[in-house]
Formats: structure tokens, sequence, C-alpha cells
């Protein structure tokens, strides 16, 4: 575990721009390539691939993508066709990208101009990129997506044997894998991880033999079973339980220290923050810190959860502001801490997880919530 109370690794001092800022998010390089090596061991001989939609889970596709690279990975996702874009220039000639949304009906051309790889996922797609390259005189690459039982994306049964009955389409793409997604790969017990693992084999055995991929972060975890000949993990690079309820095998990768503002005493019954939802129980010293939900943290965080402190719980009092949010930090020694220190609200004592059970949700969601107003502080790639 890194040191609990060190903001900073002791080598780095603050530089102007870390000073100015309200929070610092710190997002380890080294972490993600571990992680994605931890992945990839467990993976054996299938291929980990690496998810990087909405800018690397919010910690930066551009910093991420060539650590992630230079630890092996050579197959990349994102969700939209411009992250596609704008990722190609962030990895090496010859990695692949695949768009998970593949593209709007008008942009098969640019998607193809750009070496990216669509996942088709309707009739309607597979047609599109169908006719651009018969247009161009060459089947050009992409993954079929099958619907195994999420009801979101993907060919239904019907429109697969459609497809292969008209054979047409298919004929003209150069179809280099078929996927799926598992909607419950998070609960190892749940029924549904069997069944859209035997409807993925009925259904993918009417094509022609394909790579296949049907897990994310969790579905590694379910077993070799799911991990056919490519997973596509994005959370559990981030630090992300994929275990939910066991110990998360993966290293932390970020951490949120946010910047005290100011510190007031107050006596017992002060009420605090907006619509007075909260009141000292007794004496109290306040601290207000330059984070709020302007910055991702979210307003479901108020009342419940805590910062830290020196190895010590400061509890959030009140509801969380736009731009601030008030700790009960009566638990430190006088002059433990002073104004413009820095407070943990994501790190080793409350991570990713925990922060999102606080607020009502899930780690995803408060990563790639985090905020644009942190100065951002990358520690090292280890390759
Ligand atoms: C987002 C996504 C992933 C990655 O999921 P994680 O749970 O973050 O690992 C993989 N595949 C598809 C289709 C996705 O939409």
């Amino acid at each position: 575990m890194p040191d609990s109370t060190a903001p900073y690794p002791s080598s780095a001092l603050p530089d102007a721009a870390e000073m100015r800022a309200g929070a610092v998010l710190s997002i380890d390089l080294g972490a993600i390539q571990a992680n994605w090596r931890l992945l990839q061991a467990r993976l054996g001989s299938a291929a980990c691939a690496a998810v990087l939609k909405a800018d690397a889970y919010g910690l930066g596709a551009a910093q991420v993508a060539p650590a992630l690279a230079a630890a092996g990975c050579e197959n990349f996702f994102v969700a939209h066709l411009h992250e596609g874009i704008a990722l190609r220039a962030h990895v090496p000639a010859g990695a692949r990208i695949h768009v998970l949304h593949g593209c709007f009906a008008g942009t098969e051309a640019e998607c193809a101009a750009h070496d990216l790889i669509p996942v088709l996922n309707s009739p309607g797609q597979l047609a599109a990129w169908a006719a651009l390259g018969v247009a161009r005189g060459r089947r050009l690459p992409a993954l079929i997506q099958i619907d195994t039982g999420m009801a979101r994306f993907g060919f239904t049964e019907a429109d697969l044997k459609a497809a292969i009955a008209d054979g047409r389409a298919l004929a003209a793409i150069d179809p280099r894998g078929v996927m799926s997604h598992l909607a419950c790969a998070d609960e190892p017990g749940h029924p549904a991880n069997a069944a859209q693992r035997a409807r993925f084999d009925a259904l993918r055995a009417l094509l022609p033999p394909l790579p296949a991929s049907l897990s994310a972060s969790s579905g590694i975890f379910l077993g070799p079973d799911f991990h056919y000949q490519m997973a596509r993990p994005g959370a559990a690079l981030y630090g992300v339980n994929p275990s939910p309820g066991e110990m998360n095998p993966m290293r932390p990768v970020v951490r949120l220290d946010a910047r005290v503002i100011q510190l007031r005493d107050v006596p017992a019954g002060t009420p605090v923050g907006y619509g007075h939802t909260a009141r000292t129980a007794g004496p109290a010293r306040l601290a207000t810190i330059a984070v709020g939900y302007a910055d991702g943290y979210p307003r479901a965080g108020s009342n419940t959860g805590a910062a830290w402190f020196a190895g010590v719980p400061l509890p959030v009092l009140g509801r969380v502001s736009m731009d601030s949010i008030i700790l009960d930090a009566s638990a430190l020694p006088e002059g433990a801490l002073h104004e413009g220190a820095l407070v943990t609200l994501i790190g080793p004592q409350r991570d990713i997880d925990a922060v999102g059970a606080d607020c009502g949700t899930i780690g995803y969601e408060i990563l790639t919530s985090l905020g644009r107003r942190y100065h951002r502080r990358y520690i090292a790639a280890e390759a």
C-alpha cells in the first residue's frame, strides 16, 4: 500500500500549477501497466485489449494509451468515432483501435480514413460498412457484435440469420472477430453469465470460425471459459474492483487530494452548509475544502463518507456545494491541519469503489466524472 499520509511521493515538490489548483488528481500510469499485465497473465493465451472510452474513464487517453502500448497492449476500444480519431495519435502504428458504437450513417469513410475498426451492431451498420468496401474494391475490417442477453447492442438472432441468408453484406466485409457483452459479470453466481455464454456459442456457430470476445473486467474473473480469444477490460485497469465483495486484486491508480480553503471553530448546534442539513453535535473544528459537485464529486455524497488526513477520517458534514465541501476536522489534534493543506478524498483509506458506495453509485461513475478543474499529476510509467 502507498504511504497513507503523504500527498505526494516525497521526491516531488508541488509546482506552481499544483499550488494554484483546488485539488490534485494523481494518476499512476505504472499501476495501470501493472494492472494490464495482471489481467494479461490471468488471460494466458487470450489477448488483453484495453478500453479507453470516455478519455480512458476520465484519466486521460493521451497519457494512458502510450503507457498501455509500452506494456504490450495492441488492441484498444473506444465508444465514439471521435474518440478513436483522437486516440490514433497516441498509439503506435499497427495498434488496432475498435469503435464500440460503430459508425453513424455518413461517417464510414472517416472511420476507414483513420484506420479504425468499427463494431457493427446492426444490419444497417453492416450494410453501410459493406457498401463502402464495395465502393473501394476492398473488404474493410470490422467486428460483429451479437446481443446475447442485454438488449443494448448487437445483432439479434433474427438479424444474424437474415444477414447470413442474404450473405452479400457479410461477404463484402473483413470480419476480424465476433463479440458480445455480459450484463451481470460482476455477480459470479448470476445465471445470466452461463446463459449468455451458451447463447454466444450458439449464435457465433452460425458464422464461419472467428476470434471471439465476450468479457470485460469482471468477466475475466469468471474463469477461462469466458476468456475466448480476447477480453476487453476497462475499469479494472484503472483500479476499480472487478470482483465486488472480494479483495480487490487491482492496484490503486487514482488519488485525489483537496486543498483546505478555510478552518473555523464553531459551537455545538451550529447549522452547516446549504439547507442546514447538518448541525454540529458538539464544539467542532470545520475545514472547508476546494472540491465540489462541479468537480465531479457527487452531491449525493452530502453528509456521508470522509476525507482523510494523517490517517484520521474527517467526515463530510452538510451538503456538497458546487465548489466546496465542509469537513468535520474535530478529531485532529490542535494545529495539525492548516489552511492550504491537502486532505485525501480518494486514496488508500478510501478507494474509488468506497467513494462510489458512499455516494450511492459505482466506482465507474466516480472515475468518469473526475473534474477537469483538478491539477493532474501523472506518475511516470515504468516502461
Ligand atoms: C465499457 C465496455 C467494456 C469495458 O467494461 P469494464 O467493465 O469497464 O471493463 C467492454 N466492452 C464493452 C462492449 C463496453 O461497453
